[in-house]
Order: structure tokens, then sequence, then C-alpha cells
């Protein structure tokens, strides 16, 4: 047996495969990072920016290390950024947030999600998610033992849409979580109001909780306004929110999130975090604790906003001269691309075809939809065909994409 195989055998006896879904794979971000670097493609997969966040709160990460913040910061994160999430979430949203005992600081939100995951289900249970859903949800919700039920998103002329009839479906008397994401990686839609009320009520019908990942709050564009859950009537008793500061602030690499709920959700997801990392990012969280209360950072972000709006505006309009049909997003990092056209004339079956013969066919990588459906569901079979491609690069970077992908027609 080679030694890949025998540990792949010892992998299966912890029971980790079956859970997560029988492969030692890597990420597709990782994987598809790793393909431009052999290649020499330009990376469109991986959602990173390619320029660095405000100088003035690096600075103020080099300063709390300079300052000493180099041993364990409290369990629950410094008071200093507890607080600065609590001021932010009344500053933007007028919610009313108790710093003490209902805010979390977790390593990034990837951290947030899998400890209220963890802390929340298990088997038996059934946590929904949209369909596409981020990658790290379907790992968790498997590592747990929960069931994954998932209600579609759909592309429509005004940008992908929650379905009413399938969320409503998606629900049974075992749904325990509903785990939403907005504004949604990786279709860019920004879910309105309707939709969330809607989710809310079936959520209260069902008695589930609701966790909303919100890492792209403040990158929405055209007017579009992010809505968090826990602002909706009655909602606040039951909604875990989820936010960093890795998308907000163009620190990706920090990986310094949090969350905030009602105070027993919260002790319940203390209780598992502490095991997870117990803490982390020390000289870090000072400095996101700067990031979200200082005027000048606030205006930074606006205007990353506004520029994302226009190199989202750059890439799609160079995806449909390549080809694509693009579902223009309103909010985040991406776009999705119908790559159908291509498929047809490469003889290929799909979009992860498509992404692993891209940077032979145009020197430039994407991440196949593929990656963010489940094998065999409704929505898998309608994102066969698509692309995830980043705007969140410089534009001559951006440029120099379009001019190859140009190349495919
Ligand atoms: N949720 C979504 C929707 C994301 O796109 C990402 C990745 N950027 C994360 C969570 C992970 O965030 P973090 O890097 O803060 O862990
Ligand atoms: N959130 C980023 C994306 O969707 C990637 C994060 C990661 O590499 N895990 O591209």
């Amino acid at each position: 047996m080679s030694e890949h195989g025998r540990w792949r055998d010892v992998a299966r006896a912890a029971g980790l495969l079956d859970r997560v879904g029988g492969t030692l794979r890597s990420t597709i971000f990782a994987e598809m990072t790793a393909l431009a670097g052999r290649t020499g493609a330009v990376n469109l997969g991986q959602g990173f920016p390619d320029v660095d966040g405000p100088e003035s709160v690096r600075e103020a990460a080099v300063e709390a290390l300079r300052a000493g913040a180099n041993q364990y910061a409290p369990g629950d994160g410094i008071p200093a950024l507890r607080e600065a999430v609590a001021s932010h979430q009344r500053r933007h949203y007028g919610l009313e947030v108790d710093p003490g005992s209902q805010v979390l600081v977790t390593t990034g939100a990837t951290e947030a999600i899998a400890a209220t995951v963890l802390a929340l289900a298990g088997p038996g249970d059934e946590v929904l998610t949209l369909e596409p859903y981020y990658d790290s949800y379907a790992a968790v919700i498997a590592m747990v033992g929960a069931t994954h039920t998932t209600a579609p998103l759909r592309a429509t002329p005004d940008g992908f849409r929650l379905d009413e009839d399938a969320l409503r479906a998606a629900f049974s008397a075992r749904t325990r979580i509903v785990l939403l994401n907005t504004p949604h990686n990786p279709t860019g839609a920004v879910l309105e109001r309707a939709e969330l009320e809607l989710v809310a009520a079936l959520a209260r019908e069902h008695d589930a909780v609701v966790v909303t990942d919100e890492v792209y709050e403040h990158l929405t564009f055209d007017g579009a306004t992010h809505v968090p859950v826990a602002t909706l009537p009655g909602m606040a008793e039951r909604t875990v929110t989820i936010s960093s500061a890795g998308k907000t602030f163009s620190f990706t690499g920090w990986k310094v999130g949090w969350l905030h709920g009602p105070a027993p959700i919260v002790d319940a997801i203390r209780t598992v975090k502490q095991f997870l990392t117990y803490t982390s990012g020390a000289p870090f969280q000072p400095a996101v604790a700067f990031a979200l209360t200082d005027e000048g950072v606030r205006a930074w972000v606006a205007e990353l906003a506004e520029s994302l709006a226009t190199r989202r505006d750059l890439l799609c309009e160079g995806l449909e001269a390549a080809g694509f049909a693009v579902v223009r997003p309103r909010g985040t990092y991406f776009v999705l691309a119908d790559a159908s056209a291509h498929l047809e004339r490469h003889s290929l079956p799909d979009g992860a075809a498509l992404c692993r013969a891209l940077p032979g066919l145009a020197g430039v990588v994407g991440v196949p939809v593929g990656a963010f459906t489940r094998p065999g569901s409704a929505a898998d079979e309608a994102m066969r065909p698509y692309v995830r491609f980043t705007f969140v690069k410089r534009e001559p970077v951006l440029h120099e994409a379009i001019a190859r992908l140009a190349a495919l027609v």
C-alpha cells in the first residue's frame, strides 16, 4: 500500500474522511492558488486583495507588538475589541450588544462558524444553508455529524435570488440552525429585507437559530443595503452574527473575527471555542479595535467598496467580451460567470474541467462553482457551467486577465 493510502486509511479510521466527503484534499482555494503559481496564470481564484489595508491600522498592530501585546489575549478577546464590535453594531445598525456577555473574538470568521456549529448542532440535527455555499460550512456540518440541507439561490435578471418555495420546503422539524451568508460568497447576492424576513419567519416557526456570516457587510455596490438578520423584529434573541476584519479592512491574513448573539448561546460557543484555539492574534486585536472605531478608516472602507464596484464593472465587461454570461453581483469580491459557450467549444463537461484547463487556454485561474455545491443537488446541476472570478485585484492585473481571456474567443 502506498504511504498516502496508508494514512488515508488512518484518517478514515478516525472517522474524518467519511464525514468530509471521502477524500484527503486541499480546499479549492489552495488548489487553484497552487495551480496559478505553477503555471504563471493570473490568479482570479482565491479571494484576497493584492493591496493591504490602511497604513494606520497596520501601524496600530506594529505599535501593539512593540508595546508587548505578545502573550495570550483573554479568551473572549480584549475588552477594547469587544467594545469596538458593540459600538460598530450600534453605529451601523442600531443593535444593542453587551460587550461583556454577548461578544466573542475568534480566529477569523472561520472559527466563529466552526465553534457555533459545534456548539449548537450534532447528529440528528439539520443545518440549513443557501446553495451554493462557502465551502467551510459543508465541512464543519459534516464534522459534527449533522445533516446538511440547502435552499438554492437562482440566477435572475436581478442577480441571484432566494427561491421562496424551495426555502420553505427545506425547513423541517429537525432544522436546528439556518446558516445564512449575506452579502453572499460566491454569488455576490445581497439578500433583501423581504427575503430575510421570510427566513426569519420560518426560523421562528421551526424554533431554529439563525447564524449569519456577514464578512462582506461593508462591500456592497449600487446602493444595495446590507440588512443584518439580528435587526429584524424578534430575531436578536435567536441570531448569532459573525463578521471579520479580513474583508472589511483588507487584512485577510490577520484572521481576526468576532461573533455576537444572546448571552446563553455565546456562552455555549465560548465553551467550544476555548478548546479550538482558546485565543489568538493578540497584537492584531488592538489594531482591529482601532480600525472598527476610527473615522479615517471608515472613509477608507467606503472608498474600498466604491473601487470594488468599478473593478466589478471592469471584470464583468471583460468576461462578457470573452464570451461568458455574467450575473452582476451587488456585493463581495466575486462574480459568477456562465461558461457554457466555452464548455461547448472545448468539449468540456463542467466549470471544474474548464478551471483546470483555463491556465493553458488563457493564462487565468478561476474557481469552479461546483466547489460550493453538493454533488447531485439541483443547485449543483444549475451551477455546473459556472466559474467564480474575483475582482479584488489591482486594475492592471484585471486588465491583464481580461486581455488573456479575450484569447478564448
Ligand atoms: N465566510 C465567507 C463567506 C468567506 O468568504 C470567508 C473567506 N473570506 C470566510 C467566511 C472566512 O473568513 P476569515 O478569513 O475571517 O476566517
Ligand atoms: N474566502 C476566500 C474565498 O472565498 C478564501 C478563503 C480560503 O482560502 N479558505 O476565496
